[in-house]
């Protein structure tokens, strides 16, 4: 019995698709096309996944820390919410879990699974704001 990369739920006729050589199962139309949007999306935007995950957040970190030794804590800890942040906002924008994640809970779980993670991490900022400008 095969599982639906989309919705997850096991199905007894499974409809074959390919994407970019990798074979995968659906339950039917619907989820189908649900899956192929959303590869095409994470094809297309993946760049933009790993600029605001880690190229972005690299930066304003490393960033902050001349700010912080030359004793601007304001600065410091401006930089350092922005990096943060983005990762946040890049895991809700772009919410690409992994191959392995996707198949495991399926695709649309995963990606709420992601987005939640996104949030929760954006979330968290203003705690870091407070921490860094009371230390
Ligand atoms: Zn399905």
């Amino acid at each position: 019995m095969k599982r639906c990369l989309y919705c997850n739920a096991k199905t007894e006729t499974p409809v074959v698709a390919k994407f970019e050589n990798e074979k995968f199962f659906c339950c039917g139309e619907e989820c189908l096309n649900k899956t192929l949007a959303f590869l095409e999306f994470a094809k297309r935007n993946t760049k933009y996944f790993l600029i605001g995950v880690i190229a972005c957040p690299a930066v304003f970190m490393f960033g902050s820390l001349f700010p912080f030794s030359a004793g601007n804590n304001f600065i410091g800890s401006v930089l350092f919410c922005i990096g943060w942040s983005s990762v946040g906002l890049s895991l809700f924008a772009f919410p690409f879990a992994t191959p392995q994640t996707s198949q495991l809970f399926g695709l649309r779980n995963a990606v709420r699974i992601v987005k939640i993670l996104g949030i929760a991490l954006i979330a968290l900022t203003p705690l870091f704001w407070m921490m860094l400008r009371s230390g």
